[in-house]
């Protein structure tokens, strides 16, 4: 089936190349023009991925994104930012987006970065990671049980919501424990080869992650800081 994104742009003129531009590559599109009427699609129809405005008139994309965390954890959402300023990509990353692109942006680039995240959607493996040929339904670690079929995360039995992006970031973990990995590879595995190549995205995923896994997210028990490194989840007893 096709994938379905809902292109939420008040822009008219970049709507319409960007539609044009992802239906040639095969997805489908639904369009809105506010974030309110954004919001009210994808209640409506269930998209896989949201790509979002961050200025929209009325509600602004961060207020979508945080709608959308709400009542969807599981979507997939691009920001779309105008302002090439940091401070707006972090902070929609700390409301749960995905990935971000800053316009004006290559079709082209947009196309690869939806791919990306289809493949955290889908928990497919990356091109990286070593193929085994029977990889376990059940990853179990200490408190923790990922269900890589139905991509489901437990905690002491308990299911805990993680975006695509988390979700294969702790894949990614907790299927090596012990092992420590740097910031880059992290990006490569799971941004893919052509990221934008800024690590800044890995540490505010980190940092979401301990917040919804952590039992005390500031002194983090799981998934540890390897300084001058990266992050290396803790092996734990069974
Ligand atoms: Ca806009």
């Amino acid at each position: 089936m096709s994938i379905r994104i809902l292109l939420v742009e008040d822009e008219a003129p970049i709507r319409m190349f960007t539609k044009i531009n992802l239906e040639n590559e095969g997805f489908t599109i639904l369009e809105a023009d506010t974030g309110e009427s954004g919001i009210a699609i994808a209640r409506a129809e269930h998209p896989d991925i949201v790509i979002l405005d961050l200025m929209l008139p009325g509600i602004s994309g961060y207020e979508v994104c945080e709608t959308l965390r709400t009542e969807m954890p599981h979507i997939g959402i691009i920001m779309l930012t105008a302002k090439s300023q940091e401070i707006d990509r972090i902070l929609g990353l700390e409301k749960g987006t995905d990935d971000y692109m800053v316009k004006p942006f290559n079709p082209h680039e947009l196309a690869l970065r939806v791919r990306s995240l289809i493949r955290r959607l889908r928990l497919d493996p990356g091109d990286e990671e070593p193929k085994t040929a029977n990889s376990p339904q059940m990853i179990q670690d200490g408190p923790f049980v990922l269900d890589q079929y139905a991509r489901v995360f437990y905690k002491n039995g308990e299911e805990i919501d993680l975006t695509p992006t988390e979700l294969a970031m702790v894949r990614m973990f907790i299927s090596r424990p012990g092992k420590a990995l740097s910031r880059e590879e992290i990006l490569h595995q799971i941004w893919g080869e052509d990221n934008h190549g800024e690590t800044k995205i890995v540490d505010v995923n980190v940092r979401r992650i301990r917040s919804k896994i952590e039992d005390n997210p500031a002194k983090p028990a799981y998934l540890e800081t390897v300084w001058g490194v990266g992050y290396r989840w803790k092996k734990n007893d069974a």
